[in-house]
């Protein structure tokens, strides 16, 4: 009798909880390299883009643990330039999404000094918030 394999839990939870989050599907992805040549802010990443989604699709939650996903500007670059119409920033968020959720928040108010806040831009604290809190 021919068995007929159920994919989600093949992939595992941590790849579907990312293609869940991000709304895109991980395996669209060909490795062909577009996103991480194109990427502005790659010399300052720990792993490149390309690597970061290959790394999801093995389910690799040492992904967790790159600095690339809190340095991706969300620029929409490779966006553009993804033959397969892959929205890796929204790959990015959900990881920052699974971090802030298992390992808790990177940025807290008591971490700012008061003379701080005197002079960093408000909008530069909120966008600061809304990407390193949950
Ligand atoms: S450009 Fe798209 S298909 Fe190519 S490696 Fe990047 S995410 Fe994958
Ligand atoms: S959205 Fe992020 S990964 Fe994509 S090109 Fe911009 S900074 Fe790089």
């Amino acid at each position: 009798m021919r068995t007929i394999l159920n994919l989600q839990s093949v992939r595992g939870e941590f790849v579907n909880r990312i293609e869940t989050i991000s709304g895109q599907s991980l395996l669209a992805c060909n490795q062909c390299g577009k996103c991480s040549a194109g990427c502005p802010v790659a010399f300052s990443m720990d792993i490149l883009p390309n690597q970061v989604i290959r790394m999801a699709q093995l389910g690799m939650e040492d992904v967790l643990q790159a600095k690339t996903i809190w340095t991706c500007a969300a620029c929409l670059t490779c966006v553009s330039r993804c033959p397969k119409g892959i929205d890796l920033p929204r790959v990015m968020e959900a990881l920052r999404q699974i971090y802030l959720e298992e390992f808790g928040n990177v940025l807290t108010t008591d971490q700012i000094v008061p003379e701080q806040t005197e002079e960093l831009p408000q909008l530069a604290l909120i966008g600061s918030f809304r990407k390193y809190s949950f």
